[in-house]
């Protein structure tokens, strides 16, 4: 979904925020505090009805939780958006009383008083997006992969933001939010500028995910119980706590 009017803003009043993400949302609803108006540039065509599965968050099929502060912040800038996560189905629990979590190191230090969310990827983002877009100086531009960064005369700056179709859109800043995909480095090189080190260029983590759905076979003392993997016949051990909402 293309916006011509987006390229009648003036620019010096103008933000574009590239990837609707989770990082992008949130920036550009900080942003629209400053400028006049803020545009979303996602590469994805989104739903808009009901959370779903895209392309552009392939981990969304990997169950997600918050940590309290995350939860915090983002209620922080989006007032009532726990309340609507909850009722589209997500979990506030307590750590450790609900909620413990072994990690290849070791368990997870509990946290005694701090709650986590566990949310589908696809309810966080679709809740989110649907509480930043409820902003009047936020615009989204869906279906609509950035190619490049515009240069500005002077050779140190940007300028605006490139598309396969389409005019350029000019702002006065541009921030990159597309994630580990993201092409800003050979971009910023192909203006001429110096790549800034980041999480695109350094792999931040080589751990592998993979989610399964357990059902308890033997309950023991506490909170320790012995699993079975729903789909297979692999035994391994986890820990649980009924939730009050009745999940495990
Ligand atoms: C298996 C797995 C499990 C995880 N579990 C958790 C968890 O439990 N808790 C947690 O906090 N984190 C978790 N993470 C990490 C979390 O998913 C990422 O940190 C988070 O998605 C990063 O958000 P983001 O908005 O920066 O990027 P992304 O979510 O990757 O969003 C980038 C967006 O940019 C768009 N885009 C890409 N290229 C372009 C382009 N050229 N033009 C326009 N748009 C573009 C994409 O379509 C996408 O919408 C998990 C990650 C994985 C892989």
């Amino acid at each position: 979904m293309s916006d011509d009017k987006d390229n009648h803003i003036e620019a010096h009043d103008h933000a574009v925020v590239l990837g609707a993400g989770v990082a992008g949302l949130l920036a550009a609803r900080v942003l629209a505090d400053r400028f006049a108006r803020v545009t979303l540039v996602e590469r994805d065509e989104l739903p808009g009805d009901a959370p779903a599965f895209r392309p552009g968050l392939p981990q969304s099929r990997h169950v997600h939780v918050l940590w309290s502060r995350g939860v915090a912040l983002i209620e922080e800038l989006l007032p009532g958006v726990t309340d609507r996560l909850l009722a589209g189905g997500a979990l506030l629990l307590d750590t450790p009383g609900d909620f413990l979590w072994l990690s290849p190191a070791d368990w997870f230090h509990q946290v005694p008083g701090e709650k986590v969310l566990l949310v589908s990827r696809e309810l966080l983002d679709w809740t989110v997006r649907r509480e930043v877009l409820r902003h009047e100086r936020i615009r989204l531009r869906s279906g609509s992969p950035a190619t490049g960064l515009v240069g500005g005369p002077d050779g140190r700056s940007v300028t605006g933001v490139e598309f396969r179709d389409g005019d350029p859109l000019a702002a006065r800043f541009v921030i990159d939010a597309t994630g580990r995909t993201s092409k800003a480095p050979a971009w910023l090189a192909a203006l001429g500028h110096r790549a800034p080190r980041s999480p695109g260029t350094t792999p931040v983590s080589d751990t592998p995910a993979a989610t399964t759905r357990f059902r308890p076979i033997r309950r023991a003392a506490g909170r320790a119980c012995t699993c079975r993997a729903a789909r297979t016949s692999r035994a391994g051990r986890c820990s649980y706590r009924r939730t009050a909402a009745g999940g495990w």
